[in-house]
């Protein structure tokens, strides 16, 4: 039988830590936890501690209506407890909002593993998490993230069944993300120049990894004039032997006269910096996280920019995951992922009706859904 897994949600665990008068200060810690939980708005927060192997772990449930909670489980070196819990919150918000968009029945969660992520012996920290996970009966689904492998997740396999992205199953999401955010490019052309054609148009890419060089492919498959730039010289050199692509230095990108920027590397990278150096009529690219802040969204607005939503248009990553848990082929998930045309047209309906930045726009969409399927399942059946 399993020894039971210390977990809860966090009421009852923060609560029952003892105090004691020496302890008054922290106290008061935890009362700032609550007014975080209280400002997030996240259905429950786990925490749970394993002495035997030093396993610290936070599980963070956004919200379940669609469906259970699924996010990836990030191990990484916070500077303290806080900071961790303020990740997974927000972390597992984006994925309530991600999962909703892209037409998915998965709620959004996220955990995240206090420690040094390039520790070798790994098997007990990520057996103690996969009880974590099992603790919660379904509610929280994981998979591979930032400081995690594909080796980790068997681990938390050996633990519970609620966790995806495993050796020699749905494989790498890449080429499905790339192929929904081709269709997402070619919407907002669609929108823009009132034709999804893309032969003759310029693309600037940048990144040519995993998911920039399957997107480069598409888009010269298309007849696009591709612009790239890549920190790796060698990833540059394929897409330029491949695909007739031109190749830029890292920093000049941003300046291209293009008619369309696609970021595929990194976050942040529309800021103060990058905006005033902008060419391009769009900006639609497989990063995460592409805003430096929000301000930055209204301001790609303002220059006439059409911007496509990144957890719109990347959202193929995770409709290759619900492949797997559904055992869907490879074809169906592409299929899938080639919805992300009409989702990024209905966020551009949004923005029009409503007049807000397509980046709000997004969220209207997804709270939309999630508020209209709530509604519908409210009935007992
Ligand atoms: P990757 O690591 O395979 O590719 C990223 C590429 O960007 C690398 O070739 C790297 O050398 C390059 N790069 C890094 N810094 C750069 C810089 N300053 N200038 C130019 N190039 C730089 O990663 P990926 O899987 O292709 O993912 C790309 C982006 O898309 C990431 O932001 C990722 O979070 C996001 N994303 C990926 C998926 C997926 O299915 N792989 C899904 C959703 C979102």
């Amino acid at each position: 039988m399993k020894a039971p897994v210390k977990s809860s949600g966090l009421s009852s665990r923060v609560a029952s830590t003892a105090p004691s008068r020496a302890a008054a200060p922290s106290e008061s810690k935890s009362g700032d936890l609550f007014a975080l939980l209280a400002e997030h708005t996240h259905e429950q927060v786990s925490f749970y501690y394993d002495d035997a192997c030093g396993y610290r772990g936070i599980i963070a449930i956004h919200d379940t209506r669609l469906g259970p909670a699924l996010g990836g489980t990030r191990f990484w070196n916070y500077h303290d407890d806080r900071e961790a819990l303020v990740d997974a919150l927000r972390l597992a918000r984006g994925m309530t909002y991600k999962a909703a968009v892209a037409g998915l029945n998965l709620g959004g969660g996220k955990s995240v593993i206090l420690g040094d992520n390039r520790i070798t012996r790994r098997e007990a920290i990520f057996r103690a998490h996969g009880r974590h996970v099992e603790s919660l009966g379904g509610r929280y689904i994981t998979a591979e993230d930032v400081g995690t492998s594909t080796a980790d997740m068997e681990f938390i396999r050996a633990e519970t069944e609620h966790v995806t992205g495993l050796l020699g199953k749905s494989g790498d999401p890449s080429p499905v993300t790339a192929y929904g955010v081709y269709r997402g490019i070619k919407a907002c052309a669609k929108v823009r120049y009132g034709s999804d054609d893309l032969s003759g148009k310029v693309v600037a890419v940048q990144g040519c990894g995993h998911v920039g060089y399957s997107l480069i492919k598409l888009l010269h498959e298309d007849g696009a004039r591709l612009i790239v730039t890549d920190i790796d010289a060698q990833r540059v050199k394929s897409v330029v032997e491949d695909f007739a692509a031109t190749a830029v230095a890292t920093d000049a990108i941003y300046a291209q006269q293009a008619n369309i920027f696609a970021p595929c590397a990194l976050g942040a990278v529309i800021n103060d910096d990058t905006l005033s150096q902008l060419e391009v009529d769009i900006v639609a690219g497989a990063a995460n996280n592409q805003l430096a802040e929000d301000r930055h969204g209204q301001e790609l607005e303002s220059q006439g920019i059409l911007y496509a939503p990144d957890y719109v248009i990347n959202g193929g990553g995770l409709i290759n995951v619900n492949a797997e848990l559904h055992g869907w082929s490879l074809e169906r998930a592409r299929n899938k992922a080639g919805e992300i045309y009409d989702s990024i047209l209905r966020v551009f309906d949004i923005a029009r009706e409503e007049r807000i930045p397509s980046y709000l726009a997004a969220d209207r969409l997804a709270e939309e859904r999630i508020a209209m399927v709530a509604k519908v399942r409210q009935n007992f059946v």
